[in-house]
C-alpha cells in the first residue's frame, strides 16, 4: 500500500512568495508546463513512454491568451500553471477520479490543486459582503471584489473520516443511502464551526451510528476537492455498548465486520468484481479514497 493518501502526494514547491510579483509570473508563463483543466474537473491525458497514464502538459502557446491562469508552484526549476479551457473533440480527457490512482506524484499534487482551485473560482464568482462580481488575484490564489475591496481565498472545508474498531478484529462500516447494495465505507462528516476534529469525530459516530468511541488518533489527510473537502482521518475504538442505532437519513444500514470480510471485498474491489447476493460486505472504497488508506491500514496492523 502507498505510504499515504494518494491525492497527498504533493512533490513541488508553491512559491507562494511568486503569486504577487506580476514580472515574474510573466516571464515564468514563457517557459511553464501548462495544466489544462476544464469546467467540468477534466484535464488532457495521454500514454506516456513508459506505457502509463498521463497528464499532457501543454505549451503556454498553445492555451487561449483568455484563459484564466493560474500559477501552482515550481518543480525543478520549471513552472506549472493551470488554465481553464474548453476540451477540443479530438482530445481524451479524464478526471482528477480517474487520474489520481496513476499518475506519477508530481502531477497528483499539481493536478488536486489545479482541480481545487478551478472549483472554487467556478463557484465562489461573486463577493460575499456585497454581491459584487470578484475578480481573480494573486496568481488566482485570492479573488478581489473591485467595489468593497474585499480579498476572498479559496475554501478548503474540514471533514472527518475515521475507522472505527473494536479493540480486537472488528471494525463498523456503513451504507449511505445513496450506494449501491453491498456497498460500505467507514463513517465520515463535516466539522461544524466552533467544533474540534476529535468532537467531530465522537459525534458524528454517534449521530449515524449510536455507539460511542475514545482513544481517538489523527492518522492522515487527503485533500479531496470533490468541490472543496479536506478529509482528515481518524482511527478510534469503540467504547461501551457495540449495539447500532441506525439513523435512518443518512444511513441505510451499517455493521461490524471481521478482518477477513473486509480483506476479501477490498480484493474484489481491486479486481474490479463484487460478491454475490449472499454476501452482505461485497465492496468497500476504491484506491482513491482516504476511507480505503484506513481500511488498509487497519488490515496491515500499522494503525
Ligand atoms: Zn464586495
Amino acid at each position: 500500500m502507498p505510504d499515504r493518501p494518494l491525492l497527498s502526494r504533493a512533490a513541488y514547491d508553491r512559491a507562494a512568495h511568486r503569486r504577487a510579483d506580476e514580472t515574474w509570473l510573466a516571464a515564468a508563463w514563457q517557459r511553464a508546463r501548462v495544466l489544462a483543466v476544464s469546467p467540468k474537473s477534466a484535464t488532457p491525458a495521454q500514454i506516456g513512454p513508459d506505457g502509463r497514464v498521463a497528464v499532457a502538459f501543454r505549451d503556454p502557446a498553445e492555451v487561449p491568451a483568455t484563459a484564466p491562469r493560474r500559477f501552482l508552484g515550481l518543480s525543478d526549476d520549471v513552472p506549472y500553471f493551470a488554465a481553464t479551457v474548453d476540451r477540443a473533440d479530438d482530445e481524451d480527457w479524464l478526471t482528477l477520479r480517474e487520474l489520481g490512482p496513476v499518475i506519477d506524484d508530481l502531477s497528483a499534487g499539481l493536478l488536486t490543486s489545479a482541480i481545487a482551485l478551478e472549483q472554487w473560482h467556478q463557484r465562489h464568482t461573486h463577493c460575499p459582503r456585497c454581491g459584487a462580481h470578484t475578480v481573480q488575484a494573486e496568481a488566482g490564489w485570492t479573488r478581489r471584489c473591485p467595489s468593497d475591496g474585499t480579498d476572498h481565498f479559496p475554501r478548503t472545508d474540514p471533514a472527518v473520516i475515521m475507522l472505527i474498531h473494536d479493540g480486537a478484529d472488528l471494525t463498523l462500516l456503513g451504507r449511505g443511502q445513496q450506494w449501491g447494495q453491498g456497498r460500505f465505507s467507514t463513517l465520515a462528516g463535516f466539522v461544524e464551526p466552533g467544533e474540534s476534529l476529535e468532537a467531530a469525530v465522537a459525534r458524528e459516530v454517534f449521530e449515524e451510528v449510536g455507539i460511542g468511541v475514545t482513544d481517538i488518533r489523527y492518522v492522515a489527510s487527503q485533500p479531496w476537492p470533490f468541490p472543496a473537502s479536506l478529509m482528515v482521518g481518524f482511527i478510534a475504538r469503540l467504547d461501551g455498548d457495540p449495539s447500532i442505532h441506525l439513523d435512518t437519513v443518512e444511513m441505510a444500514e451499517a455493521g461490524w465486520f471481521t478482518r477477513a470480510e473486509v480483506a476479501r471485498a477490498a480484493s474484489w474491489v481491486d479486481a474490479g468484481t463484487e460478491g454475490g447476493a449472499d454476501v452482505r460486505l461485497r465492496a468497500i472504497s476504491p484506491t482513491l479514497s482516504i476511507s480505503r488508506f484506513l481500511v488498509d491500514s487497519w488490515l496491515a496492523r500499522e494503525i
